[in-house]
């Protein structure tokens, strides 16, 4: 078994950046013709080059271009792209079976998946689990348990908040355009509360706390309010990490008053920020915690998991779907939960932040349009601002994109007004591609 694997993966990709044609290639560009044809605009593509390979951190086109991956596809490849013991479980899983339906006749990774996130989300109460596709499917299945649990149906969501692109999470989001716009009517009783920004706001926790609480029982009121779904650390957003002590007053509001408190971790999870959940840098014992994006090294899988009372509120046959935890996902996922434990790869993500730190700190110094550096882990985010100010310089941050890009660099951009550039690379990325991606920004600020 080993032997086939071995033989029919790709040869091993070196891990280095090398740019061999204009960016995007021929190749590329004759593949965007065709997908132009047949794919709609909505759907568009942050650098339209077309993958050939990947691995670790590097990603290789069919230009024969290789990028070094600063967004691990949004902090999905975690544990690096094509780890060998994923791409090991997911194959095995493969060739075993591929489907029977976990709700028709079920099968062993599924409830190993639900042990693993009882393990290792926060608190040590009892727990269940509910997998399902994608992170907007996560939140979708947490409001509608938050709801029969209490009895109520008010949702509250916080500014800056990213939550998915179906009906309900579109209502959920901050930001209207390019996720919303004309395609409402929206789903209702959702309320959108001000949140703790502390580049912006400059409030305490303790202050940030009072003035989203006061805002939420004034607009709505405790009584009327199933669930408030927060990110402990905004991803779209641009990788605010709230002031200390926000998100505590708010968990104890929520538990005073028993609203269901929904940790949205779909993107700051499974091991990003040196933690298995962010809301452990904050002493959070959320209700629900919702998994996605890192969960199953790119195959999609995504869970709902929380206290057990909670979790059973919801009637058998209430929960579920036809892809839902599907056996080879939760295979891969297996392997990405051992992969962070004998890699020890909490630990990489905080080498990963202090050499991002570092690195951006510098480039502060030097670039006064960075007004802010920050994150947890390897989620590390720069705001860019008219210098001496807190306006948004979103154009400085599309050309800084762009350049990196073209030097072989795939670095996102983030924020409600696009001036946050944020880094998430995978786990497995060393420090020397970190030091040379670091380069290619340094020239690409020079260059503005
Ligand atoms: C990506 C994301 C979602 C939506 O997940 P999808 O899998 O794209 O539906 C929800 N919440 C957060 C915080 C996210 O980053």
């Amino acid at each position: 078994m080993t032997d086939t694997i071995a033989t029919q993966s790709s040869p091993a990709i070196p891990q280095e950046r090398r740019i061999v044609t204009a960016i995007p290639g021929p190749q590329s560009q004759a593949l965007h013709q065709r997908r132009a044809a047949v794919v709609p605009v909505g759907v568009s593509s942050v650098l339209p080059v077309y993958v050939a390979r990947a691995h670790g951190a590097i990603v290789v086109d069919i230009d024969g271009n290789q990028f070094i991956d600063l967004g691990a596809g949004i902090g999905v490849t975690t544990v690096g792209h094509t780890d060998d013991a994923v791409v090991a479980a997911a194959s095995a899983q493969l060739a075993d079976f591929t489907h029977t339906l976990f709700t028709v006749t079920p099968y062993e990774g599924y409830v190993r998946v639900a042990e693993l996130l009882a393990e290792h989300t926060p608190g040590d109460h009892a727990k269940k689990t509910v997998l399902v596709n994608s992170g907007a499917e996560a939140v979708e299945n947490a409001v509608k348990i938050a709801r029969k649990y209490t009895g109520r149906s008010g949702v509250a969501v916080l500014e800056h908040a990213y939550h998915g692109r179906t009906n309900l999470t579109m209502a959920m989001n901050f930001k209207a355009a390019p996720y919303s716009t004309g395609f409402g009517p929206f789903a209702g009783d959702i309320y959108r509360a001000p949140n703790s920004y502390p580049f912006h706001d400059g409030l305490s926790g303790a202050d940030a706390a009072a003035r989203t609480i006061a805002y939420l029982e004034k607009t709505v009121g405790a009584a009327d309010l199933a669930c408030l779904v927060v990110e402990p650390i905004q991803g779209e957003g641009g990788f605010q990490v709230p002031a200390e002590g926000y998100l505590p007053a708010l968990q104890q509001w929520c538990t005073d008053n028993g609203i269901v408190f929904v940790a949205d971790e779909i993107q700051s999870g499974m091991g990003r920020t040196g933690a298995y959940f962010a809301s452990e840098h904050f002493s959070l014992v959320p209700d629900l915690v919702l998994s996605a994006k890192g969960i199953a090294g790119g195959l999609p899988l995504a869970g709902v998991t929380g206290r057990a009372e909670i979790m059973d509120a919801a009637q058998p046959g209430g929960l579920g779907g036809t892809f839902g935890g599907n056996p080879v996902a939760t295979a891969a996922s297996i392997a990405v939960f051992g992969q962070i434990e004998s890699l020890g790869l909490l630990a990489e993500a905080t080498r990963i932040e202090k050499t991002l730190k570092t690195g951006l700190t510098a480039l502060q110094v030097k670039y006064p349009i960075i007004g802010e550096v920050r994150g947890i882990g390897a989620m590390v985010a720069i705001e860019l601002v008219e210098p001496g100010t807190l306006l948004p310089n979103a154009a400085a941050v599309t050309s800084i994109a762009t350049f990196a890009a073209q030097h072989g660099v795939i670095v996102l951009t983030a924020g409600t007004y696009g001036n946050v550039l944020r880094f998430l690379p995978s786990l497995a990325i060393t420090d020397e591609l970190l030091h040379d991606a670091l380069s290619v920004i340094d020239d690409a600020f020079a260059a503005l």
